[in-house]
């Protein structure tokens, strides 16, 4: 395993330089020796650590601890090693096929265990305590950029070690960009603010979004109740047995019906985990089958350019009878 999510979900090493080398009858960690303190606090349970001396190549110290095994074929994961890599690994190991993978760990990361879980739980709490401490202390002064800051901020004084992206915070006509960056707008003035963020905790992630109404207008009473709409009936939708595709055409028609349909140009959703964007996903070609232990967002939205936007993202745990919302304690009617 070269991918580090990959490396971290299996060994729980979190350093910066991670091979693993999986065998039948166990497993070997690579890395260098600025980690090997770090690999023995948080690896006790693996059997077997490789650190390589300062003039020995990656490659080289694979071909040497893999040299050892009978094996004549080697599976690499082909989304995260370099092509110039593959390539040093073929030159060390000569009789050795090497077999590309894809998706072999990424299989197992769809569903969370009980510890996983309780992770992205915290990583929720957390980033809805950081929303509601920082909507007390905002202001019309506020500009995208500083509101974005004081979100960050008070993640970190709630308990993330780190925001889990880059936050979205985007007013007025702004919110029509999906993925807006922040600038020095101020929010003075605007009809609406949209807030996309998320924290990590213990490496998992949380993702939400949730529009401030400054100015209820008709128009954005409409809009934003037609995304709403649309997530609840996502969401009574979920259960397993259905698949993403299925559950992203539910909010589609809801609104496609109100008539906003080429307005909502993303996916529903997608999963949440090491990572914040994870398979399977909520989405019109995903025909994954959900299972009880995905954790998903459901976030449609509508965008209307030079006007603003609304998406609403929650967090919700597929369960055995349907899905839990793990993140209701942030309050979304309009106004709200
Ligand atoms: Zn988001
Ligand atoms: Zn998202």
């Amino acid at each position: 395993m070269t991918s580090p999510v990959n490396v971290r979900y299996l060994s729980g090493f979190t350093g910066g330089d991670g091979t693993l080398l999986l065998r039948r009858d166990g497993a070997t960690l690579l890395s260098d020796g600025r980690f090997t303190l770090q690999i023995e606090e948080e690896c006790s349970e693996l059997n077997d650590v490789y650190i390589r001396s300062g003039n020995e190549t990656m490659a080289t110290a694979v071909a040497h601890v893999f040299g050892k095994s009978k094996s004549g074929r080697l599976g690499v994961e082909a989304e995260s090693l370099t092509l110039a890599e593959s390539e040093r690994l073929a030159e060390k190991l000569p009789k050795t096929t090497i077999v590309p993978t894809k998706d072999v760990v990424e299989t197992f990361r769809q569903i969370k265990d009980k510890s996983e879980i309780d992770a992205i739980r915290k990583a929720i709490d957390v980033a809805a305590a950081a929303f509601a401490d920082s909507r007390l202390i905002l202001h019309r002064d506020h500009t995208e950029i500083e509101f974005r800051n004081e979100i960050e901020y008070r993640m970190r004084l709630h308990g993330a070690e780190d925001k889990s992206f880059s936050t979205i915070i985007a007013a007025g006509p702004r919110a029509a960009l999906p993925h807006a960056v922040p600038t020095s707008q101020r929010i003075d003035g605007q009809p609406m603010l949209l807030v996309d963020w998320g924290a990590a905790v213990n490496g998992y992630m949380s993702d939400l979004t949730r529009v401030i109404v400054f100015s209820p207008t008709k128009k954005l009473r409409t809009v934003y109740e037609t995304v709403l709409k649309a997530q609840l009936a996502a969401i009574a939708a979920i259960k397993p047995g259905k698949t993403g595709a299925e559950i992203d055409a539910v909010a589609r028609n809801v609104i496609k019906d109100a008539g906003f349909g080429k307005h909502f140009n993303h996916g529903l959703g997608h999963s949440i985990g090491l990572q914040v964007h994870e398979s399977p996903r909520l989405r019109c070609d995903h025909s994954t089958v959900l299972k009880p232990g995905m954790v998903l967002t459901v976030e449609p939205g509508i965008y209307l350019k030079d006007w603003g936007g609304v998406r609403i993202e929650d967090d919700v745990l597929v369960t055995k009878t349907g899905c839990e919302v793990l993140s209701r304690q942030v309050p979304k009617h309009f106004g709200s």
